[in-house]
């Protein structure tokens, strides 16, 4: 087995005491994690504050030839990081080397970003310009869901904005966090980046400490509220990206099995466990039973396996209490609505739950209103428009969204009255490092990625001067 190691000043280190990191698809021990305790903690924090000077010293460019580095060294170990990946998440190994790619090509963005200063007055002998200066100790924590990319996003543009940081990875898949540990080690100054893992009880004691100036934080809107609120001692920065439920309208001029094929894909990639998963899809009632027996199919044709073997398309929920949450769901779902396909976990070892189609509910049940972050979908029926935007925005998040339909400006113009950060038009998941990401209402505050995700990791810094002309 491997001896994964925190990054602690510079040092991989070994953990206060152990736990144990299980494979979801065998329900086996796949490796032993270090665990941080408290004083390791503030030691990562200690050597991230004195680290800080130094770095945020350096050029830009100085900066984001370190992170073009890193990345370049991820990817030359990235099918060693997606063999890992698919262990411990569970994620079918295609999607894990995207998982991985993605990372290098998230941290590439960031690395070729530069912030100028903003000239906001040049009149005669007055001039005022906005000048962004770094944080401080930026505080990255992350879910299980995507733990390399999420992670990206924080890092690439905490390090060339000129901040250190202390990341803290999920409980069930902190390994990849640990090894790119071993590649940042190599390549950046001691302390700039610290890595410490725990078992849920370190992230409000990072999020509270007095000397981190932000937290960058991924995950439930449960805990997102209580970062917010640990957060509050100090008045630091936060940077929320939160939970969604997101909704699907396929148009009536969309082709049912295009429709379905795309609404599938959105609903089912990493056994539905995306933040902006489609989770709940409105069908116009001309295609609505074409489109149920094609998507009822393609549930029916996936293979759901280990992600380590080849062909598998779905992998197994990738924690018992995800499976649990999602088997729920499925359970409330059974008296008011009809289960098509699925419904029942896979009798064997792991968290297997085969692509659960529901027909038939109303938009108040558990399912359509919660977001279930597994691989069920509730189908719903609508006939007009302006009701079918009333049921998608009836939520407390607000955090992506999909629009299908041939006739691309109607479909469009619907896009534009979905209450989310981002909709999509006849496209799913074309997330991009350069484009920002964010959630309204209850699935976020703050932005990542883009230029705006970057300016999340400085502060807007005003210099107003006059020239003095013979006083
Ligand atoms: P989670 O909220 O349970 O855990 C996320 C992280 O928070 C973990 O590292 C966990 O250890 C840590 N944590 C736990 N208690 C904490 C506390 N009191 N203070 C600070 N940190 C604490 O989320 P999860 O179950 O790992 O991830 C799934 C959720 O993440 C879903 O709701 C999903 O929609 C959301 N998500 C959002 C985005 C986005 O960009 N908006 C992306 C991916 C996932």
């Amino acid at each position: 087995m491997t001896d994964y190691r925190l990054l602690i000043d510079g040092q991989m280190v070994a953990g206060h005491s152990q736990f144990d990191v299980i494979n979801p698809a065998n329900e086996q021990v796949l490796a032993t994690c270090p665990k941080a305790d408290e004083a390791q903690l503030n030691a990562a924090v200690a050597a991230a504050t004195r680290a800080f000077p130094a770095w945020a010293a350096r050029s830009q460019d100085e900066r984001g030839a370190l992170v073009d580095e890193i990345a370049d060294r991820l990817l030359a170990r990235a099918e060693e990081f997606a063999h890992l990946l698919t262990a411990e998440q569970g994620k079918p190994l295609d999607q894990a080397r995207s998982e991985v790619m993605g990372t290098v090509f998230t941290l590439k963005a960031f690395a070729g970003m530069r912030i100028a200063d903003k000239v906001l007055r040049d009149e005669d002998t007055h001039f005022v310009f906005e000048h962004r200066t770094p944080l401080g100790v930026c505080a990255a924590i992350t879910p299980w869901n995507f733990p390399m990319v999420l992670l990206a996003n924080k890092l690439g543009p905490c390090l060339v904005a000129g901040n250190t940081m202390v990341a803290k990875p999920a409980p069930t898949t902190p390994l990849t966090t640990l090894l790119l540990g071993e590649i940042l080690a190599q390549v950046l100054p001691a302390g700039v980046v610290n890595i410490i893992a725990d078992q849920n009880d370190l992230g409000g004691l990072l999020s509270a400490h007095p000397d981190v100036a932000k937290v960058a934080f991924t995950g439930s809107t449960a805990t997102g509220r209580k970062v917010m609120a640990s957060a509050a001692g100090t008045v630091k920065r936060v940077t929320l990206e939160l939970g969604g439920n997101d909704a699907a309208i396929v148009m009536d001029d969309m082709p049912p099995a295009l429709a379905a094929r795309k609404v599938f894909a959105g609903a089912m990639t990493n056994a539905g466990q995306i933040c902006v998963a489609i989770k709940r899809a409105y069908v116009h009632e001309a295609i609505y039973d074409d489109f149920v027996s094609e998507i009822v199919a393609l549930a029916q044709a996936a293979v759901v396996d280990d992600g380590a073997r080849q062909g598998v398309t779905i992998g197994p929920v990738q924690n018992r209490m995800q499976f649990d949450k999602v088997m729920e769901l499925i359970e409330s779902a059974r008296d008011d609505g009809r289960i098509l396909t699925g419904g029942a976990p896979l009798d064997r070892p792991g968290y297997f739950i085969p692509p659960t189609i529901v027909a038939g509910l109303h938009d108040d049940a558990p399912l359509v209103r919660e977001e279930q972050f597994g691989p069920v979908l509730p189908v719903l029926k609508f006939s007009d428009i302006d009701d079918v935007i009333a049921r998608a925005n009836a939520s407390d998040y607000g955090l992506g969204g999909t629009v299908w339909g041939r006739d691309v400006e109607r479909a469009t113009a619907v896009a534009r009255r979905i209450n989310t950060g981002t909709v999509w038009v006849n496209q799913h998941l074309a997330i991009d490092p350069r484009i920002p990401f964010r959630g309204v209402k209850q699935s976020g505050l703050g932005a990542e990625l883009g230029e705006a995700g970057l300016l999340e990791y400085t502060q807007a810094h005003i210099v107003n001067g006059v020239e003095l002309a013979g006083e």
